[in-house]
């Protein structure tokens, strides 16, 4: 009714939003952004982008024969934009690669556990309409699954980009796994970026997370959370309020100097009742199955562990396309 503007950033703060054109081309010709990066969050709106992306790439794409290795596309990201984005490739039986460096669905994957998702009738190219308005995480997550089987779509999931350069008339990405040769980049990477690791022997143990959604599934654990941010010390004191926990929070530096003052407040109150230990100045060496060796200084400690939460900051997305030479523009409040 045009009652309502959607505006990005207000008057006061800006937000940071790459520049696309109506076709989701990027300044860096050929390179395509759809989704949450290009400042349209949910996942109808995430989907439709994707799709129609791809939609505008296969109306100029040259249809390379499947002997080539260049490849039309290359997809990164299977959050809902890379999802729509894909099976949009597929349709239009475009040579395409999507890679994903966690498992598929996006952000959706990291929603707590049974969470409501609300969401608005979506077509998706080779399936047809879903008609959904209101569902949860798993089913959601259960409906792409169903989707990928019918349609036969391939996505290379735990795979990485690492860079992506021009080479002449196409770009050459390097991965975790391998190199891709790619003629056209939809980058479907969503805003939350790529946490940082801290490069330890363990970390791949199953009981490492870099993010925390249900403090409540923690109870009687002996839990170590690690990084100097407001999000180590939410966590930290979020786990600590369960019953039985016994909470470790460590930081390399001398002092928490960056967190907020009511988080300084609330995490002071909670040590002088000794809700949970803080060890500054401390390094994590080794993770294992049930235990972890701590450094502070040259003294080694090996302690109980059942869970590690590490909160080491990450690569921000926009870092990346900075790099790339994607135009970023500030908005305020622009509709
Ligand atoms: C708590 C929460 C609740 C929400 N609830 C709703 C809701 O009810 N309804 C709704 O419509 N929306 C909801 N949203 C918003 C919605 O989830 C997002 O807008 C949507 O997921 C954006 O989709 P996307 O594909 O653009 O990005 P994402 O879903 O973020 O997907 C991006 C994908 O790219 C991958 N990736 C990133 N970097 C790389 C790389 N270098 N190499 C390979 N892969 C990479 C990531 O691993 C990720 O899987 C919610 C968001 C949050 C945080």
């Amino acid at each position: 009714m045009g009652a309502i503007t959607l505006v990005f950033g207000t008057e006061t703060r800006s937000v940071d939003i790459p520049y696309v054109t109506p076709e989701f081309e990027t300044n860096v010709k050929s390179v395509f952004i759809t989704g949450e990066l290009g400042g349209m969050g949910l996942i109808k709106n995430a989907t439709t982008q994707g799709v129609q992306a791809v939609n505008n790439i296969a109306a100029r794409a040259r249809h390379a024969p499947a002997d080539n290795k260049v490849h039309d596309v290359l997809i990164v990201g299977a959050g809902p934009a890379g999802i729509g984005a894909s099976l949009a490739a597929l349709k239009h039986k475009l040579k395409y690669v999507t890679i994903e460096q966690d498992d598929i669905g996006g952000t959706v994957l990291n929603y707590p556990r049974h969470k409501i998702v609300m969401t608005s009738p979506v077509e998706l190219p080779l399936y047809g309409k879903i008609k959904l308005k209101e569902t949860s995480k798993e089913s959601l997550l259960e409906l792409w699954t169903d989707v990928i089987r019918k349609t036969g779509l391939k996505i290379n999931t735990f795979e990485k980009m690492i860079s992506m350069t021009k080479d002449g008339d196409f770009f050459i990405i390097k991965t975790s796994k391998g190199e891709y040769y790619a003629r056209h980049i939809v980058l479907a990477i969503g805003r939350r970026g790529t946490p940082r690791k801290l490069g330890v022997p363990g970390e791949n143990l199953s009981k490492v997370a870099y993010r925390l959604l249900e403090p409540e599934q923690h109870q009687n654990h002996h839990v170590i959370v690690i990084g100097g941010g407001d999000s180590a010390v939410e966590a930290a004191m979020a786990i600590a309020d369960q019953p039985g926990n016994k909470v470790l929070l460590s930081y390399r530096g001398e002092a928490l100097s960056r967190i907020k003052p009511m988080n300084k407040t609330r995490l002071d109150d909670a040590l002088a009742k000794k809700k949970l230990d803080l060890l500054l100045n401390s390094n994590l060496k080794e993770i294992g199955e049930k235990d972890v060796k701590l450094a502070v200084g040259e003294k080694v400690s090996t302690l109980k562990n059942d869970y590690i939460y590490i909160f080491a900051g990450g690569e921000l997305p926009n870092e990346f396309l900075k790099s790339i030479g994607v135009q970023i523009e500030k908005k305020f409040g622009k509709a």
